[in-house]
């Protein structure tokens, strides 16, 4: 399949897809909206970051969906309030042309009322974190019993935050008989058991290897001492003065730390993490996106899944517990056919985890110097 068309969108929705500039389908598009369109079958998709889920799903819906009918028929659990968002804007540029459409995000941190306000004026969709949907269903602020298509965003990510019991909850209040289109990087334990308990006999499809969808990102490493990791960070920095890059930490507090630091040493940062609040975190997020900040300093959680343009390096300030999470970081850069390289601080204690981070990635690391300040033009 070659072109959008093909796949058996409707005018409407190819109408967008030229005014946003694509001009074929992805791997994962060009297999699942068949599919979904069709064969109205429900749907297990594996398929890395970058790789254009958020159209793979978000068009059938939008061509399956009835306008002229304010109940809410869509339903999309996706891990954070960041992603809720993205995908929500994301839905409406994709439907800019349904008329009619009305899609809603509802997330924590938020005002609730609000919320449960803009879902009674008729979302046919809803994007929503598991946390404040199942509070609003609790609280009989939204109806989900005539849903008639469940998308679940990021399981692996849902699932590794402990969402399982809110998902299952959730389903339990949409009809036996609606569909789920799961997608995921990765397939762990308990995102099977929820496709084997709780969908219909799913297709599943796997888009490219994780060598091909990595393939435009180097890898690299570094090793300092552990007390020297500050200082390797801003080395980084200086050798690359044009760098647009996620920087990742381990904890709330030393996201804090990192970014409150290199702000005073002068560098163009900020911090985006869950002890800040939601008015903090769209603000940062903003000055992100337009590039008015270079360093976003993050943890995994806050920077799961957003998708913002020509990032230029990923930097493991520290390494993750888990190297599958290392895939979703790397994953930042490298998008739309770009190039990418990500970059890993590490101590000796440390560097045995390069090795299990390599046999997931399917990519071996370069090990490189810090770059020395003479090596440094300033
Ligand atoms: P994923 O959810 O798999 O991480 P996204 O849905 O966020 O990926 O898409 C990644 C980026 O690719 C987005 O900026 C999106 O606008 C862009 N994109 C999606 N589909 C296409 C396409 N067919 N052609 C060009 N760009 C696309
Ligand atoms: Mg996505």
């Amino acid at each position: 399949m070659s072109t959008f068309q093909e796949l058996g969108l409707n005018q409407d929705l190819l109408n967008a897809i030229t005014d946003l500039g694509f001009e074929k389908p992805s791997e994962v598009q060009a297999k699942a909206i068949p599919i979904l369109l069709e064969q109205d079958e429900d749907l297990v998709a594996l398929a890395q970051t970058g790789t254009g889920k958020t159209a793979a799903f978000g068009f059938p819906m939008l061509q399956k969906i009835d306008f002229n009918n304010r109940t809410t028929q869509g339903l999309i659990l996706s891990p954070t309030r960041e992603l809720c968002l993205q995908i929500t804007n994301e839905i409406k540029n994709y439907g800019k042309y349904c008329k009619g459409l009305n899609v809603v995000a509802i997330y924590g941190g938020s005002s609730i009322s609000d919320q449960a306000r803009d879902v009674k004026r008729g979302a046919q969709i809803i994007v929503a974190t598991p946390g404040r949907m199942k509070d609003m269903i609790k609280r009989k602020m939204v109806d989900i019993s005539q849903i008639q298509y469940s998308v679940l965003d990021e399981a692996d990510e849902m699932l590794n935050m402990g969402f399982y019991d809110d998902i299952i909850d959730i389903l339990s209040h949409t009809p036996e008989d609606k569909h789920t289109w799961l997608f995921s990087a990765t397939m762990p334990k308990e995102v099977a058991t929820i496709a084997k308990k709780f969908m219909n006999n799913p297709t599943e499809i796997t888009v490219g290897n994780k060598n091909e969808s990595t393939s435009n990102v180097s890898h690299e490493y570094y090793l300092v001492n552990a007390r020297d990791r500050y200082q390797a960070l801003k080395r980084l920095a200086d050798a690359n003065p044009d760098i647009f890059s996620v920087i990742f930490c381990r904890t709330k507090r030393d996201t804090q730390k990192v970014a409150e630091t290199l702000i005073e040493d002068g560098y163009s940062a900020g911090a985006l993490h869950g002890d800040l609040s939601q008015n903090q975190r769209d603000l940062v997020m903003k000055s992100f996106r337009n590039q008015q900040i270079q360093m976003l300093v993050a943890t995994d959680v806050a920077a799961r899944g957003i998708d913002v343009d020509d990032i230029t390096h990923v930097i493991n300030y520290q390494l993750p517990d888990e190297p599958e999470i290392y895939t979703h970081r790397s994953g930042r850069t490298g998008r739309a056919g770009k190039t990418g390289i990500s970059m890993v601080i590490v101590s000796k204690s440390e560097v045995r985890k390069i090795k299990s981070i390599e046999r997931i990635i399917k990519k071996d690391f370069v090990k490189k110097e810090i770059p020395s300040a003479e090596d440094i033009v300033e």
